[in-house]
């Protein structure tokens, strides 16, 4: 038996906006490192962009 690292009911309910914001997106990949194994963390862009924000504050 092969599980799927992929929730895709998960996946179903939480489709991100083409157009979804730095926060939406941050929300969003939060949420699917929760609730999903597809992929670890962050892309590195997001990532980068964090980290960007973090020394601006
Ligand atoms: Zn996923």
């Amino acid at each position: 038996m092969e599980k799927s690292k992929i929730n895709k009911e998960w996946h179903m309910k939480n489709r991100m906006s083409k157009n979804a914001s730095f926060e939406q997106r941050v929300k969003w990949h939060t949420e699917h490192n929760k609730n999903c194994k597809c992929r670890e963390g962050f892309p590195q862009k997001l990532e980068e962009e964090i980290e960007r924000r973090k020394k601006k504050n």
